[in-house]
Order: structure tokens, then C-alpha cells, then sequence
């Protein structure tokens, strides 16, 4: 007797990578598992017809640093199923998964170690936790950002130690807002996730071109370190701290790959930036450097185009942690468009959002707001990358194969992170075993709709959204009450 499926989705065009599978069939889903992918009919005691729609394993996001209930929701209308938080780390890890676990996520989540947050304690004196908030707060506070005494290393290190014990899906480097720290510190690191077989997640140091007297360059940096101690080295966004260097960037990358360091890079299709207006390289005397001014930045509270040099200074001295958008390439510009299109297109590039918490330019914040009002801003990137991706590069220019995007949105993520988190094994594929995190979208019309000056409005054309075979979006309308998100430990 056949079997029968608790749901079956009859008809979609069926996206698997890693098999290379591309063909309409039915995929069937007992539970929270994919029971079954045919080009038979399959019997389901619940059946959704998704003729002339994709159905491919949801996006994996391996840059989220909206880990709250809206930012999980927005990612989910953008078909992210697992939102991991990798770069900026969270420490303690344990209270970023118990805090997560009793709110309840309408998607996976999952936390690496904040070597950034782990320094901030052991050399700061700052009490740890706190989560991205926290961290933004105190990013441009020179105390945590000190050379470290061998002491001091080896207390960083132990603590590191001790949150991958406790699950955590590697380290997070905020290498890039502390330029003062010394190269030793940064290959030490690596050494201890390379020991424990871990990846590291890294805002690298700024290179050499914009910044000549650095330490050291920040590509060769984490290139050299990949090569040396063979640690998983994960370069986060290249697109935004490489810019118009992307081609040696990359170069350096694709020449250390070859000689069998792992490396993967990241990116978003944006031109700008955002992050804490209070970190290093906003410094009104740094700017030239990344040939900014200061009506580059948008500080987001308010707003405005920073008006001057002064103007910076006092946004930094009174809200360091205030988001602002750093406007650095300019997309519309056919030359700077290129620089985004190499990094995107790289072969060792996944798509990762950078997404960001939620400004509330007034009143109080409403965890629970849906629809989420105007005053709830922060960078379209948050709502919109995995949309403009297939957009822009699969729709509009033929750039990627619908197939090499989701690869790149799933498939890849869920491979950098399975050597090291057998969880990630069953995602990012669409095969019988595997978890029932699916996307089922309309490649004719899926689209980004979130701008500049409408940061929050989600994308649109997925018809449905499963984690865990549970539906976070159904016919299109986001379901409120589904909180199947479950943590995703090592
Ligand atoms: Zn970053």
C-alpha cells in the first residue's frame, strides 16, 4: 500500500542542489521531516496544488542579527527558515538560547561565541550578555578593544572554550571595530575553533589600500590564518568591508582555497552599510579613508543626513550604539555595481542578510506590533536580501541559475556549517530524511519591496513558508500564532 503523507505539495518545481534535481514533482512531509519527493503522485492526507511554483529548502541565513519576533518575521517573508547569529556572536550563549526558547522564534536560531563580547568582559570589565544590543552599545568603547597581556589572552580563550562546550556554532570576530588588537590574538582564535572544528564568523580588519599604516591587511589576515592553523574561516559581508578592492580580496581568497585552506564568503546586494554610529571607522577623521563624508551616513533614530563633522562627533558621543546607514557604494552606478556583483558572484559566496534590529524613531517598542508601524526602521537588507537576490540576479539579468541561488541560500550555508553541526546535515536539501524547512515562491514575481525610506515592508511571492513542517507563511499572509522555530545547537 502506498504511503501516506500528513502533506503533500503537489506539483512545484522541485529545487534540490545538491542533487542537481530540477523537475516538477510532489514532496510529501510527515511531521517536521520530508517523506517523500516524486515525480509519481504522492498521496497526502492534506494536499497543497503548487503548480508553476518553486519549492526548494528555505533559506538558510547564516548573518541575522534580528533575532527577535519581528526580525523572524520579516526573514520568514523573505523565506528564511534557520536565522543564525554568527558574527557579532552572543555571550553567554546560554541565556541568547534560553531567552529565544521561552519568547518562542517562528524560525530555527542559533548563536555562535562573541569573541567580541568575550573581550569586552575579560579586558573591558563590562558585564557580559546583553545580546546585539549590548554589543552595539559598547562598540566604539576603547577599553574592550586593548591589547591583550598572555594573561588576559588565555582567559579570552578559556571562556571562548567554554561556550563552544556549551553549544555555541563557532566565533564570532568583530576583528574590524577593534583595529588595535594584535594579530597573534586574532590567529589564537582561529587556532582554538580549528582545535575544536569549529568555523569562525569574521567582520575582518580593514585593508591596506584605505587604511596604510594598519596592523595588517584584513584579507591577508584571515586568509593567512585560514592557511595556517586550517580553521574554517567564514569572511563575513566581503561585499561591505572589500568595496572596490573586492577583486584582490577574492583573489586572495580563491588563491588560498586552492592550496586547500577553507575559506567561504558572504554577501548582500546592497551598497550600503549599517552598524552602531559609534564604531571606530566612523570616526569624522577616518572617514576619508573609505572616501565618505559625513552626509554619508543616515543616522537612523532621526533620520538625517549627518550635517558635519560635529554633528558626527555628538551622535557618537551621545548614542554610540545608534544604528546609521553608511552609504559606501552606490548601486544605481554602473561602476560601483560591479564591485556588488563580484562579490555576490564569487564561487565561494553565500547569501547572508546582515539583517538588523528594529529603530523605533518614537514611542515605545512593541515586540508584538503586526503590521509593524513606520516608526519601526532599519536597513532593507533585513526584509529584502534573499528577494532581491533572485530578482535581480536569477529574474532580471540571468547572472545565477534560479538553482545556483538557492544553492547559494541554502545548500552552501547548510554545508559550511554540517562539518561541524550534524543539525545542518538535514537542512538545505530538499530529499526524504531531511528537515521540512521548505519555501514554495513564485520565481515570475518574487520580489524585495523594502527601500531606503521603507526599510521594514516586506518582500512578497512566497506562497508558503514551512519550518519544521509547520507553516510561518501560508497563501502568502504570515501566521502569527506559528512559532516552530527550535534552537540549532552543535
Ligand atoms: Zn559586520
Amino acid at each position: 500500500m502506498a504511503e501516506t503523507h500528513d502533506l503533500v505539495l503537489r506539483g512545484g518545481r522541485v529545487l534540490d542542489p545538491e542533487t542537481n534535481f530540477d523537475a516538477v514533482a510532489d514532496v510529501g512531509v510527515t511531521g517536521d521531516v520530508i517523506t517523500g519527493v516524486s515525480t509519481t503522485p504522492l498521496h497526502g492526507r492534506r494536499t497543497l496544488d503548487v503548480p508553476g511554483l518553486a519549492v526548494a529548502p528555505g533559506w538558510i541565513d547564516m548573518h541575522s542579527h534580528a533575532q527577535t519576533l519581528a526580525g523572524h518575521r520579516l526573514q520568514a517573508l523573505d523565506g528564511v527558515t534557520t536565522a543564525l547569529e554568527l558574527e557579532a556572536g552572543a555571550t553567554p550563549v546560554a541565556e541568547a538560547y534560553n531567552e529565544a526558547t521561552a519568547e518562542g522564534r517562528p524560525l530555527n536560531f542559533g548563536f555562535a561565541a562573541s569573541w567580541t563580547q568575550a573581550r569586552m568582559a575579560v579586558i573591558g570589565g563590562m558585564p557580559p550578555g546583553g545580546g546585539i544590543g549590548s554589543t552595539l552599545g559598547r562598540i566604539g568603547d576603547p577599553r574592550w578593544q586593548a591589547p591583550a597581556t598572555g594573561r588576559a589572552l588565555e582567559e579570552i580563550l578559556a571562556l571562548l572554550g567554554g561556550e563552544l562546550a556549551n553549544g555555541a556554532l563557532g566565533i564570532g570576530i568583530l576583528m574590524g571595530y577593534a583595529p588595535g588588537v594584535a594579530h597573534e590574538e586574532y590567529a589564537a582564535v582561529a587556532g582554538l575553533a580549528a582545535a575544536a572544528g569549529v568555523p569562525t564568523y569574521t567582520h575582518s580588519r580593514d585593508l591596506v589600500e584605505r587604511v596604510p599604516d594598519i596592523l595588517i591587511d584584513g584579507a591577508e589576515e584571515l586568509t593567512r590564518v585560514a592557511a595556517e592553523t586550517g580553521a574554517h574561516m567564514h569572511y563575513c559581508h566581503v561585499n561591505s568591508t572589500s568595496t572596490r578592492q573586492i577583486d584582490r580580496v577574492l583573489g586572495l581568497v580563491e588563491r588560498v582555497r586552492a592550496e586547500g585552506a577553507r575559506v567561504s564568503t558572504e554577501a548582500y546586494p546592497y551598497g550600503a552599510g549599517m552598524t552602531g554610529i559609534g564604531a571606530s571607522f566612523l570616526a569624522p577623521e577616518r572617514l576619508a579613508e573609505w572616501g565618505m563624508t559625513p552626509a554619508s551616513i543616515v543616522y537612523t533614530p532621526t533620520g538625517e543626513r549627518v550635517a558635519d563633522a560635529a554633528r558626527l562627533a555628538r551622535l557618537r558621543a551621545d548614542d554610540p550604539g545608534g544604528l546609521a546607514i553608511i552609504h559606501t557604494l552606490d548601486e544605481r552606478l554602473p561602476a560601483d555595481r560591479i564591485f556588488l556583483d563580484r562579490a555576490l558572484l564569487a564561487a565561494s559566496t553565500v547569501i547572508g542578510s546582515d539583517a538588523m534590529p528594529l529603530t523605533w524613531t518614537s514611542g515605545v517598542p512593541d515586540p508584538y506590533a503586526w503590521p509593524l508601524p513606520k516608526t519601526a526602521v532599519t536597513h532593507p537588507r533585513t526584509a529584502g536580501t534573499f528577494s532581491k537576490v533572485l530578482r535581480h540576479y536569477v529574474r532580471e539579468t540571468g547572472t545565477l541559475s534560479l538553482l545556483e541561488a538557492v544553492s547559494r541560500a541554502s545548500t552552501l550555508p547548510a554545508r559550511v556549517l554540517g562539518e561541524s553541526v550534524p543539525a545542518l546535515r538535514r537542512k538545505g536539501r530538499v530529499q526524504v530524511g531531511c528537515d521540512a524547512d521548505l519555501v514554495v515562491f513564485d520565481p515570475a514575481t518574487v520580489t524585495d519591496r523594502s527601500t531606503y525610506e521603507d526599510s521594514t515592508r516586506p518582500s512578497a511571492g512566497y506562497a508558503h513558508v514551512f519550518v519544521a513542517g509547520e507553516a510561518v507563511v501560508s497563501d502568502g499572509e504570515l501566521v502569527l500564532s506559528a512559532l516552530p522555530g527550535r534552537p540549532i545547537r552543535r
